[in-house]
């Protein structure tokens, strides 16, 4: 069977690409996670240096690619804010720390992270504020890229609190989703959508659904068999 690593640390990605992947029609290829790649030995992240999502993909599935040394996947996203000129893009998930790593936990992040975007944009109307998701996807084997796929997911950064459709709102998700207005009218933020229903509707659904249809189409061979 041919058989991908995800050149994630995160198991609830592995999940949600294989039930996308399986949805898809690619039942008969396996998604394994880099442990299970690489067991008994700790796959160091690679840095991610380019300025572009498609560039930092490519860096982390080249690496887990030759680490592993069968066919991998790995993607990238973060979210652009029109008003602030596309930031904060590639430095999404460390936004507040300026590119640097704080050693802050992920949710101290993710709020700073949010309080660094709403103080950016304090005084922007809410027609201003628009913003999207994106994710990018690049499946490599050891030898070089095999595909590339992108999603985007429309929406707005909401005004704070305190008013009508004010922000931050929602349980669900992580990052920036309690400030990401979806949906024709702006009314609900991506926390405040269920599992099933952001897949449909995220980038990161988009990319892999896009990643699958690309899979289908290669020679399985071209994957590596196990
Ligand atoms: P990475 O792709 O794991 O490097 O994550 C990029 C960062 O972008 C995350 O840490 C979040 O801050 C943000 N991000 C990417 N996708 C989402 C999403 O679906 N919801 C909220 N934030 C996201």
């Amino acid at each position: 069977m041919p058989t991908i690593v995800l050149g994630t640390g995160n198991p609830h990605k592995v999940e949600e690409v294989r039930a996308i992947f399986a949805s898809e029609g690619l039942g008969g290829v396996s998604v394994i996670s880099l442990a299970e790649a690489c067991p008994g030995r700790a796959v160091p992240e690679p840095e991610e240096t380019g300025s572009t999502f498609e560039v930092n993909a490519t860096i982390k599935a080249l690496a887990y690619a030759r680490a592993a040394g069968m066919a991998a996947l790995a993607d990238d996203s973060g979210l652009e804010v029109d008003a602030l000129g596309g930031r904060p893009g590639v430095i999404s998930s460390h936004y507040c720390t300026g590119g640097r790593e704080a050693g802050m936990g992920r949710a101290e992040r993710d709020a700073a992270n949010n309080a660094r975007v709403m103080r950016e944009l304090s005084g922007v109307p809410a027609e201003g504020r628009g913003a999207r998701f994106v994710c990018v996807m690049v499946l490599a084997s050891p030898a070089g890229v095999l595909a590339v796929s992108r999603g985007v997911f429309e929406g707005r950064i909401g005004v704070p609190g305190g008013v009508p459709g004010g922000v931050p709102r929602g349980v669900n998700g992580f990052g920036y989703d309690p400030l990401f207005l979806v949906g024709p009218e702006h009314r609900v933020t991506s926390a405040e959508l269920a599992a099933g229903e952001k897949n449909r509707l995220s980038h990161r659904g988009a990319a892999a659904r896009s990643m699958a249809a690309q899979i289908r189409a290669l020679c399985p061979a071209a994957l590596g068999v196990r």
